[in-house]
């Protein structure tokens, strides 16, 4: 399988997976960029996921479904571009010979999905929209701090070795946030120097592995000691026990942060 990260937008990567014959496309917030591909490398369109409504995953959504007649699945509690397969926690979709396990992963949007194949070539693989990124995570739009924290535990817990496709490149900005919050993480300031020579370079950051996030991402650290002292410093009255208050004072820190 290839696996390709389509920039678009100013900051966006769009996700084609593909075996040399066809292809699948994660949140098109764009039909351009997307075609070029398929037709550059001969490439069948044969389904379109999508992981949450924002129009920067489904503007492109209509125009690709035209051009291929690939189906469109999506978040069954969501308002996407339809006719669509209504996907939630549980649901399978098998495409281009994979298995792919849905999960509910509210916080960013109300319906947010994400959508992870445990057995592939190359290892196991998530698609997260903008639920979790490298180094960060989505902003609450629609979500409380708790369903936050749940969902990116649920995808905490996924093997270690899953590549992660989040569908920003925010990760150099993440990751000087998460330097103030973390200064003596020696893991996070190794990765810092890396993703700072793929950027000199052009390259994406992205996918990052399961693994990497639990060590480096402060959002995932929310039972940290270091992590929960420092949401503190921020916000005094956070309850350093509770993830999710650590989460909450962790993401309004993060919203003004520059
Ligand atoms: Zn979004
Ligand atoms: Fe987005």
């Amino acid at each position: 399988m290839n696996l390709l990260a389509l920039p678009a937008f100013t900051d966006n990567y769009l996700w084609l997976l593909h075996d040399t014959r066809q292809a699948v496309v994660v949140d098109p917030g764009q039909a351009e960029p997307v075609l070029q591909a398929l037709q550059e490398r001969g490439l069948q369109l044969q389904a379109i996921l999508v992981t949450h409504h924002h129009a920067d995953h489904v503007g492109g959504v209509d125009t690709l479904r035209k051009a291929t007649g690939a189906p469109v699945y999506g978040p069954a509690r969501e308002c996407i571009p339809a006719p669509f397969i209504p996907l939630s926690q549980g649901s399978r979709v098998e495409v281009l010979g994979l298995g792919f396990e849905v999960m509910d992963v509210p916080g960013h949007t109300a319906g947010h999905i994400a959508y992870f194949c445990p057995q592939m070539d190359g290892g196991p693989l998530l698609f997260c929209g903008d639920t979790l990124f490298s180094g960060g995570c989505g902003r609450l739009f629609e979500g409380t701090p708790a369903q936050m924290q749940a969902s990116l535990d649920q995808l905490a817990a996924l093997p270690g070795d899953t590549r992660v496709c989040c569908t920003h490149e925010y990760t150099l900005s993440n990751l000087k946030f998460a330097r103030t919050v973390e200064p003596g993480n020696a893991a996070l300031l190794q990765y810092i120097s890396h993703c700072e020579a793929l950027r000199a370079q052009g390259l994406p950051t992205l996918p990052s592995r399961i693994a990497l996030e639990r060590d480096i991402n402060p959002f995932l650290r929310t039972r940290e000691s270091a992590v929960a002292a420092a949401a503190a410093g921020f916000a005094p009255t956070t309850d350093t026990r509770n993830a999710a208050a650590v989460l909450a004072a962790l993401r309004e820190w993060k919203n003004e942060f520059r």
